[in-house]
């Protein structure tokens, strides 16, 4: 597991296939197999990922678990061919999805920037961000307001809840974007490979590139050669 984030994770929690996988799946016409890679498996991966041909690449697959704020699962979830966003399965997990929150089964944990970690607008664009904010004064102040306006949304939740009121409308009192949701992401080589090759970008969102890195470490060493070939 890879810690990302403050709270968050990234876990793999399984992988289907390997390189050999890749070159398998492409020589299966030839009615050829490899057993162990080889330079010339080696050279295969490097034709079909030059020349564009990704269809052996999707006969691998890798699961994972990710806990990260609503603002990065929600650029994630964009990712929508050769990937699926599940439900984590288990007790506790329904909660911390798009539908998290209708059912009461964890405390809700928010992710706050700490004063190092508040970034200034970009100059020269209307997306991303620059800088770091080197006033403390202004870094302060923004994790201070940020933690005092997540407990009061926490107060307010508990109060509506109090009162009688579902806890799918009373959900509507917690500040999103910052709040962890938990999912499993299943998706092809390929389509992981996509995911990394623009958000590990420098015009990916920080927070996003984190995880992109997380990912990166993980799958790696599954598939060095084909990541090395697709990135
Ligand atoms: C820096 C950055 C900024 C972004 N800003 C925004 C934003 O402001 N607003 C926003 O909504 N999104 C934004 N996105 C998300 C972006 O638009 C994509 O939805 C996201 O990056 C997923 O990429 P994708 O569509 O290639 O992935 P997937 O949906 O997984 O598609 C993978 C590939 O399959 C192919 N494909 C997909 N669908 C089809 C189809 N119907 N027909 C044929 N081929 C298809 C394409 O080649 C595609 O690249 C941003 C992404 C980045 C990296």
């Amino acid at each position: 597991m890879k810690r990302v984030l403050g709270k968050g994770y990234v876990r793999l929690v399984d992988v289907m296939g390997s390189d050999l996988t890749v070159v398998n799946a492409a020589r299966v016409s030839y009615a050829k197999a490899s057993d162990s890679l080889n330079e010339r498996d080696i050279k295969l991966i490097k034709f079909l990922a030059r020349e564009g041909h990704t269809s052996p690449f999707r006969h691998a697959i890798a699961q994972f678990e990710i806990y990260a704020p609503l603002m990065v699962a929600r650029q994630w979830w964009k990712y929508v061919v050769g990937s699926s966003h599940q439900e984590a399965t288990g007790d506790s997990l329904e909660a911390w999805n798009e539908s998290s929150r209708r059912y009461i089964t964890e405390e809700p944990t928010f992710y706050i920037p700490q004063r190092d970690e508040w970034r200034t607008a970009p100059e020269n664009s209307k997306q991303g961000s620059g800088k770091k904010v080197d006033d403390h004064i202004i870094a302060d102040a923004a994790t201070f307001q940020l933690e005092r306006y997540v407990a009061q949304g926490i107060k307010l939740y508990e109060n509506a809840m109090k009162a009688g009121i579902a806890p799918e409308q009373a959900r509507l009192f917690l500040p999103a974007y910052g709040m962890y949701v938990r999912w499993y992401w299943t998706a092809s080589l390929q389509s992981v490979c996509h995911f990394l090759d623009q958000r590990l970008e420098h015009d990916a969102q920080k927070e996003i590139q984190e995880y992109a890195k997380a990912i990166l470490e993980l799958i790696k060493p599954h598939f060095p050669v084909s990541v090395e070939e697709l990135l």
